[in-house]
């Protein structure tokens, strides 16, 4: 008897579950939408869905009137008042129902396309649902696709597959399988939803189809009712106010607005509210509160319904003065007569700030800019530790210099163009990773014009990989440049008078190597002391002849790139730079004359980062030769 009270009492209690749908991109998140929204409202206006500011309402009759099948096939009851289900699907909005690193959404639809298994985009929202602690449901869909599938979206799907051919309950039974290894290898059981015992071990698995409505019901039935289940205490309404922003924008003729969803406690008209900004914290005051008005109304003048007061859950639209730096994402509080205002402008504060903690200043880092502080969070967390490589090692984490929230401006693009002025290693840094946000035309064009490339994905590890490329061309074209200038060290003579083949500017000769490697471009000098083949006896040239570069070397009548001792005798032409004096054969050279490569220090680092490893360990010996040969310190 007891126990019947209090079930009753809490059942009175219960606000709406609020539900988010994640997923890959095209499994079906918003056809699933679609399809639930539209089948409540052709079933009639009473008791049907009601459209709130970011979210669809489902009351309860509504729900139990869709799945009576289902309901008397396990026979339940409901709690719940209904469903409070979030319009907008995907990583967005459910990153910015959060609050202090847990999860405002009460329940999840993750949905998986069965024909393609868990994808990657997947894998993101199990890790963030999992780093949220928020329970979801997993709907395999597109069942419709199985070859053969007849439809029955008028029976619980658990008989529709019943009623299947022999064939298409295989491939069903194949390709759940295959999605249930899937999701053991990221840690997960799952198991269909009307064989599962043990709902807090095992994922629930709903096979649906958005397009046929298969499985259309038992989502439902299952969204109405795991939540009595599992979370009992987390949907029991209190008067404790907890709302985050979906959305800032503006519309004609109410300036700019705020979409909150309120999951729990009251909002009322006028009352003092704090939001976070970019710049600060938000004071204002809530000027109306509205909601659409319902479909049949559509004909009255204003397409919105003032509220004076609305309790959760549900999503409303607020007016108000002074938003329009407030942050999409940012937890909103009220400021009520004993509240210490001061104290929840810190408290609204409290995600940017952490936010700005992983912010490196002044440092070497990427600009990032996501749509709203949920996703710039998931975004941050990300390239902190952005996954793994193909052999299993943790990736570098992506350091972070600026951030920015909305679309990318040319504010955005000039902070992120300082980074260009530094003098640092490299220039890789120097660009915008964009989240999910447009680019502003003028930000495209001084993006262009300063140098800045700005890359822009929908998913996050495409950043990752678009960064990962950036860094790889740079250092690969960097290698490139550095090839011409990492000299290798070599020590030539000509192999006799004879070997002078043209004395004059292109110079040919016949020449041995002595020691090291002779390549293609290579400046030659020629220094005016003895060359001893020993570094302890080697003395320092007073005068160095800048000889020329070496622009062809050949064997036997063909062209070759390199020559080592091991050549024999190759004939090379040196050519000297453009408006430098001859030297005369003779007089500034003869036959006898040495010639080695024009190393300098920082040709020397150059071999010495690019090529230590090709450069073989006598060559490296030369290089201390030469240096004491050419005085490089
Ligand atoms: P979203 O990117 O996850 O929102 O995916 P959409 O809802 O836009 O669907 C992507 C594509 O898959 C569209 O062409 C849909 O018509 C199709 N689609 C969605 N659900 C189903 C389904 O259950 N069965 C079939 N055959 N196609 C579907």
């Amino acid at each position: 008897q007891m126990e019947t009270n209090l079930q009753k009492k809490s059942k009175d209690n219960l606000r709406c579950p609020v539900v988010c749908v994640l997923g890959h991109v095209d499994t079906g998140k918003t056809k699933i939408l679609d399809k639930i929204r539209r089948t409540n409202v052709q079933d009639g206006e009473a008791g049907g869905i009601t459209q709130q500011i970011g979210a669809s309402f489902f009351p309860i009759d509504a729900i139990t009137e869709k799945t009576r099948p289902v309901m008397e096939l396990h026979k339940v009851e409901y709690n719940v008042p209904g469903l409070l289900i979030i319009d907008t699907p995907g990583h967005e909005s459910f990153t910015n129902l959060r609050t202090r690193g847990s999860s405002l959404c009460d329940l999840a639809v993750l949905v998986v396309d069965i024909m393609h298994g868990l994808e990657p985009q997947t894998i993101e929202s199990i890790g963030l649902l999992k780093k949220r602690r928020a329970p979801f449901v997993i709907a395999l869909n597109k069942i419709d696709r199985l070859y053969g599938w007849e439809p029955h979206p008028e029976l619980p799907v658990q008989q529709a597959l019943e009623m299947q051919a022999d064939s298409v309950k295989a491939e069903f039974q194949q390709r759940y399988d295959f999605a249930v290894r899937q999701l053991q290898e990221q840690g997960l059981n799952a198991c269909v939803f009307y064989e599962n015992q043990d709902v807090r071990t095992f994922l629930n698995v709903v096979p649906t189809s958005a397009i046929s409505g298969d499985g259309m019901m038992d989502l439902l039935f299952l969204l109405s009712t795991l939540p009595a289940k599992m979370l009992i205490d987390k949907i029991m309404y209190h008067e404790n106010l907890e709302c985050t922003v979906l959305e800032v924008k503006a519309i004609e003729g109410l300036g700019t607005t705020m979409d909150v969803i309120v999951v729990n406690g009251k909002l009322k008209e006028k009352q003092k509210i704090v939001v976070c900004g970019l710049e600060g914290p938000i004071v204002t005051q809530i000027r109306s509160l509205l909601t659409p008005q319902p479909m049949k109304e559509m004909r009255v003048k204003t397409p919105y319904i003032h509220h004076q007061e609305i309790k959760g859950a549900i999503g409303v639209k607020i007016c108000a003065n002074g938003i329009e730096r407030a942050l999409a994402g940012s937890n909103l509080y009220v400021v009520g007569e004993d509240d210490d205002e001061e104290e929840l402008k810190d408290e609204v504060m409290k995600d940017l700030g952490g936010i700005l903690k992983k912010v490196k200043k002044n440092e070497d880092g990427v600009y990032v800019q996501a749509s709203t502080l949920g996703s710039l969070e998931a975004l941050l967390e990300f390239l902190e530790r952005p996954g793994e490589d193909r052999d299993g090692n943790p990736n570098p984490p992506i350091p972070v210099s600026g951030i920015g929230i909305g679309p990318v401006s040319k504010y955005d693009v000039m902070r992120c163009g300082v980074m260009l002025e530094r003098e640092r290693e490299w220039e890789a840094y120097a660009c915008i990773l964009a989240f999910d946000v447009p680019v502003l035309p003028d930000a495209e064009r001084s993006a262009k014009e300063i140098g800045i490339p700005i890359y822009t994905a929908e998913i996050i590890y495409h950043l990752f990989d678009a960064f990962t490329k950036r860094v790889a061309d740079i250092k690969a074209k960097k290698k490139e440049e550095a090839k011409k200038k990492a000299l290798y060290p070599v020590v030539f003579k000509i192999v006799d008078e004879r070997c002078v083949f043209n004395k004059k500017d292109p110079y040919i000769l016949g020449i041995d190597v002595v020691e090291g490697t002779l390549k293609l471009g290579l400046p030659v000098v020629i220094p005016n002391v003895k060359w001893t083949g020993d570094a302890k006896t080697q003395t320092a040239a007073t005068e160095l002849l800048e000889f020329g570069q070496v622009m062809s070397i050949e064997k036997d009548k063909k062209a070759i790139d390199s020559a080592t001792r091991a050549s024999g005798n190759v004939a090379i032409r040196i050519e000297q730079r453009k408006n430098m004096k001859e030297y005369t054969f003779g007089r500034h050279w003869t036959h006898e004359s040495l010639f080695v490569s024009r190393l300098n220090r920082e040709s020397i680092d150059l071999l010495k980062e690019h090529f230590r490893d090709e450069v073989p360990k006598e060559d490296w010996k030369l290089v201390v030769k030469l240096k004491k040969l050419l005085n490089i310190p």
